[in-house]
């Protein structure tokens, strides 16, 4: 059987794939089974930011796998101190909590910002209220799709936690006069990325923050997508010139060789956890922590963020300059880009699909939105080569 008749047959059905079996990559480039090649526009959510089977990361990951690869938290191991410690430099945070998955970040960060509540605002037990917004996306665990208002993320999953309220994305006021006595965190994407790549309005983030100061709230910010160079800032956030009290990583945190996440924020927050109260078994395990530094060298030491920013200008004008009716709107911030497509064109897939017979994978968001996301170490000339692409698709 073909590798796609195999997953068909034994595989479970919960995802619907391009009809493309990528069998190596190497950089912004993957191969699949025939040979052909295509550019990675979407860098597996921005994993793979510091582009695939970077040798750096890999080498990190075959040389710690060779010495010790798990240990368990119960003892420590020799890694992962040093990755505390630059992790923490990087995000100038006091403490760091890891864990693999970016669902499991934000499963942390709701445990952190309840017990917080009941110990340190003195919130009633049972009673902490977490606000987060419509059109999130922060994983796929029960509690995070009990708070999705995407009918598909929810539907059959229930019952679902109480103690999430979702207000709209870009109103400050909605969230001040939602904040109540109970209100132990607001959670924000500072971009939202599986909701279409949607930038909030200026002065939103600025206004949560002031919000949750004046009321003794925390702001969580998920920059597991937005964050390490995506948007051409290290972290979204920055945009806003705002700092949250609690901040999540995933995702390119590991440059797309092996899941590692991670929890930061200050000790006041953090060391509300003592020990026993949380924990994972592969969470901090050397080789993540082992493949974590590498993927933060590799970022800082190759300059991405500045290579997003600044290539992410050019393609936001480059696009935004194409003349095609069924764009309504091209939308975005550093090498994040979301094309969104007007209604009567019938849907992002199709474009995705003609996209990736002319050599470029992309995948769509919210049926009408075309996501740009290749890894941040693209090339100028790599760009122009799909961006020549996408206006051929757009305007053929
Ligand atoms: C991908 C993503 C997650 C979930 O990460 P997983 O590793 O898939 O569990 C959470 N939040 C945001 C913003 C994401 O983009």
């Amino acid at each position: 059987m073909k590798p796609t008749e195999l997953e068909d047959r034994y595989g479970a059905r919960n995802y619907a794939p391009l009809d493309i079996v990528i069998e190596r990559a190497e950089g912004v480039w993957v191969w699949d089974i025939e040979g052909r090649r295509y550019l990675d526009c979407l860098a597996a959510y921005s994993a793979v930011n510091q582009g695939h089977c970077h040798p750096r990361i890999v080498d990190a990951l075959i040389r710690q796998s060779r010495k010790v690869a798990v240990t368990s938290r119960a003892f420590h191991n020799a890694e992962l101190g040093a990755f505390f410690r630059e992790v923490c430099e990087l995000t100038g945070y006091e403490r760091a909590l890891p864990m693999n998955t970016g669902a499991e970040a934000v499963e942390t960060a709701i445990k952190l910002a309840r017990k917080w509540a009941y110990t340190r605002k003195g919130v009633e037990p049972g009673k902490a209220e977490i606000l987060a917004f419509g059109n999130n996306f922060h994983g796929r665990t029960t509690t995070i799709v009990g708070f999705s208002s995407e009918p598909q993320y929810r539907d059959g999953f229930g019952p679902f936690a109480p103690g999430f309220e979702l207000l709209p994305f870009g109103d400050g006021a909605a969230a001040r006069a939602a904040v109540g006595p109970n209100t132990a965190a607001v959670l924000v994407e500072p971009i939202q990325g599986e909701g279409g790549i949607i930038v909030p309005p200026d002065g939103f983030l600025a206004e949560l923050r002031d919000v949750c100061s004046e009321r003794n709230v925390l702001l969580i910010a998920d920059e597991i997508q937005s964050g390490l160079g995506r948007t051409g800032k290290m972290f979204a956030h920055e945009h806003d010139g705002i700092r949250p009290d609690v901040m999540l990583l995933g995702k390119a945190l590991s440059g797309g060789l092996y899941p590692v996440s991670v929890v930061v924020a200050d000790a006041e927050i953090m060391d509300v956890f003592r020990p026993g109260d949380h924990g994972s078994t592969y969470g901090g395990n050397p080789v993540g922590a082992a493949v974590a530094r590498a993927a933060l060298a590799v970022l800082q030491e190759e300059g991405l963020v500045e290579n997003s920013a600044r290539l992410g200008e050019y393609a936001l004008r480059r696009l935004r300059g194409i003349e095609a009716p069924q764009v309504r709107e091209v939308r975005g911030r550093g090498l994040w880009i979301g094309i969104e497509l007007v209604e009567s064109a019938g849907g992002a897939r199709s474009y995705c699909e003609q996209l990736a017979t002319h050599g470029l994978l992309c995948k769509e968001t919210h049926d009408h939105v075309i996501r740009f996301a290749p890894p941040l170490v693209i090339e100028r000339e790599d760009l122009d080569w799909a961006l020549d692409r996408i206006e051929r698709v757009l305007t053929g």
